[in-house]
C-alpha cells in the first residue's frame, strides 16, 4: 500500500486501535492527530493559561514544540522535548483538549505541522476528526468509525477498568459532551468527508474493523 487512510469518528470507536492495527498490516505509519491536541493542552496547562483565553492559547502553542512520532507501534509524544505521552491520556487534559483545539490558530499551526508529517511518509494512517475533511482531503482512502454512544462508554469504561454503572453514565455524559463540542466548531465539523466509507463499529469487533479497512485499502 502506497498513500494516505484517514481515520474519523467520534471518540470511543476503538479508532485509535483499529487506526494502529490497519498500519501495522499495511506496513504504513500513523500518525495520532489526537496526541497533538493533546499535547497543545498540556503546553497550555503548564504555562498557567486558561484554555479559555483564545490569544493566550495561540501565543501558548505557537512557542511551544510539539513532536509526536509517526512509527507504527512506538508512541512518542513530546513538549518542549520533554516525553508528555502518559500525561496526554490524563484526566486533567481530557477535560480541556476541547478548549484548546477549538482555537483556530491552534487548529491552523497543527494541520500545517499534520501535512509535512504526512508528505514525509509513502503511506501512512492518519486519525483524527477533520482528517478527511480539512487536513487531507485528497487521501487515498477515508474511512469514518461511528458507533453508539452507549456501546462507546462502555468500550471507554472498559480500557479504564471501570465497572460502576454510575461511573460508565458519566463517562457517555462526557462523551457527548466533548461530541457536541468538537461538532459545534464551524471550521471541523465532525462529520464524514463526501467521498468516506461510514463503518459502523457497533456490532463489529475491532479485528473485524481492521480486515474491513485493510480490505479497502487494496481494492
Ligand atoms: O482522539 P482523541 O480523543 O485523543 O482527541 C482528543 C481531542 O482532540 C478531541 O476530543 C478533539 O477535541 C481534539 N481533536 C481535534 N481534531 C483532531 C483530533 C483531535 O479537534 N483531528
Amino acid at each position: 500500500f502506497r498513500g494516505q487512510v484517514t481515520l474519523d469518528g467520534p471518540s470511543g470507536t476503538g479508532k485509535s486501535t483499529v487506526a494502529r492495527g490497519v498500519a501495522g498490516r499495511l506496513g504504513a505509519a500513523y500518525l495520532d492527530t489526537g496526541a497533538m491536541y493533546r499535547a497543545a493542552t498540556v503546553a497550555v496547562l503548564d504555562a498557567g493559561v486558561d484554555p479559555e483565553d483564545a490569544d493566550a492559547v495561540t501565543r501558548t502553542v505557537a512557542g511551544a514544540r510539539i513532536e509526536v512520532g509517526t512509527e507504527s507501534g512506538v508512541e512518542l509524544v513530546l513538549v518542549d522535548g520533554v516525553d508528555v505521552a502518559t500525561r496526554i491520556r490524563g484526566a486533567e487534559v481530557t477535560r480541556h483538549v476541547s478548549a484548546v483545539s477549538a482555537v483556530p490558530a491552534v487548529r491552523r499551526q497543527l494541520v500545517e505541522q499534520q501535512r509535512g508529517l504526512v508528505a514525509a511518509a509513502d503511506a501512512v494512517v492518519v486519525e483524527g476528526r477533520d482528517i478527511g475533511t480539512v487536513v487531507l482531503p485528497d487521501a487515498t482512502l477515508k474511512i469514518y468509525l461511528t458507533a453508539a454512544p452507549e456501546v462507546r462508554a462502555e468500550r471507554r469504561a472498559g480500557q479504564l477498568g471501570i465497572t460502576d454503572a454510575e461511573e460508565i453514565a458519566a463517562l457517555a455524559q462526557d462523551l457527548r459532551r466533548r461530541d457536541e463540542y468538537d461538532s459545534s466548531r464551524a471550521d471541523s465539523p465532525l462529520r464524514p468527508a463526501d467521498d468516506a466509507v461510514v463503518v459502523d463499529s457497533t456490532n463489529l469487533d475491532q479485528q473485524g474493523v481492521i480486515e474491513r479497512i485493510v480490505e479497502l485499502a487494496g481494492s
